[in-house]
C-alpha cells in the first residue's frame, strides 16, 4: 500500500518511522511519501491560507497549492482514493480500516488554521473524522489513518502480532490476556489459560470477549456477529 500524504507539517510524521510501521517500510508492505502542499504555492510567501470571505476568527486553507499538488500525482498504478481529513467526516472505525486496506494508493489530505476552502472538498473521495473532537491539524488523524489501514495488509503483523482477535475485528472487544508470572501479587491468571486445553480455552476466551463487549460497549453488541454456539456459551 502506498501512502501519499499531503501536509504543510511533514516533520510531524517522524513516529511512522518507528516500530511495526518501521519494519512494514522497510519490507515493501507500504510506502508513505510525503508531500509539502507549501511548496506549491504561488505567491512570493509561499502562503497557503488566507482571511475567510464574509469575516471571521482563523485562517482558511486556499485551493491552489492543494490542487495542484494533487494534480501533481503521479499516474495511479491501481485503486487509489482521495481521503481528506475533517471533522465534519464520517467517523472512522475498525471496519472502514479494513475496506480502505483494498485500495492500492491511498492519499491524505490533512487540514490545519480554521479548515479547508470549500472547494477542496470536492478533490477527495471520502471525508474522514477520526473522532467528535477538534485536533489543531490533520496528520495525527492521517498517522491514525494510516496505522489502523497497515494492520489489515497482509505481511504487516508477524504470526506474533496477529490482528484476527483484535478487538472490534468481529464487532467484539478483546478477550482478557495474560502473560508470564501466573500469579502476580496474588493476582491470579485464571486456571482455565494454563490448563493446556486449547477448545476450553477458546470457549472461555469467546465468552469473556462478548461478556465484556456488553459490560463495555453495549452499542457495539448491537451489530457484533452471533453465532448459536454464542448462546449455548452464555447459558452455562
Ligand atoms: N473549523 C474546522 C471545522 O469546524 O470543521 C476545523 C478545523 S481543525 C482546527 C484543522 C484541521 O484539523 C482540519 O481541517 C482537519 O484536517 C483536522 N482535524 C481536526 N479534527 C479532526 C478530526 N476529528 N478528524 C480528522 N481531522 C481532523
Amino acid at each position: 500500500m502506498d501512502f501519499t500524504v499531503l501536509t504543510i507539517f511533514p516533520e510531524m510524521f517522524a513516529p511512522l518511522r518507528e516500530s511495526i510501521l518501521k519494519r512494514a517500510g522497510e519490507a515493501g508492505h507500504i510506502s508513505v511519501r510525503l508531500v509539502n502542499f507549501r511548496e506549491y504555492a504561488v505567491s512570493k510567501h509561499k502562503n497557503v491560507d488566507d482571511v475567510p470571505f464574509g469575516g471571521g476568527s482563523g485562517m482558511v486553507l486556499k485551493p491552489e497549492p492543494i490542487y495542484a499538488a494533487v494534480r501533481d500525482l503521479p499516474p495511479a498504478e491501481g485503486r487509489r482514493k482521495i481521503l481528506l481529513m475533517t471533522p465534519q467526516g464520517k467517523l472512522f472505525n475498525q471496519e472502514m480500516g479494513k475496506k480502505l486496506a483494498r485500495a492500492d494508493e491511498l492519499v491524505i489530505l490533512c487540514g490545519h488554521y480554521e479548515g479547508y476552502d470549500e472547494r477542496i472538498r470536492s478533490l477527495a473521495d471520502e471525508e474522514i473524522s477520526i473522532g467528535d473532537y477538534v485536533l489543531t491539524g490533520g496528520e495525527l488523524a492521517a498517522m491514525v489513518i494510516i496505522d489502523a489501514v497497515s494492520r489489515h495488509l497482509p505481511g504487516v503483523l508477524g504470526k506474533a502480532d496477529s490482528s484476527v482477535d483484535d478487538s472490534l475485528t468481529e464487532g467484539l472487544l478483546e478477550y482478557p490476556q495474560y502473560t508470564r508470572p501466573p500469579d502476580f501479587e496474588g493476582m491470579r491468571v485464571p486456571d482455565i489459560l494454563l490448563s493446556g486445553h486449547h477448545a476450553n480455552i477458546q470457549r472461555w476466551r469467546r465468552k469473556e470477549a462478548i461478556r465484556r463487549t456488553f459490560l463495555r460497549r453495549p452499542d457495539l453488541s448491537l451489530t457484533a456477529k452471533f453465532c448459536s454456539a454464542d448462546y449455548e456459551l452464555l447459558e452455562e
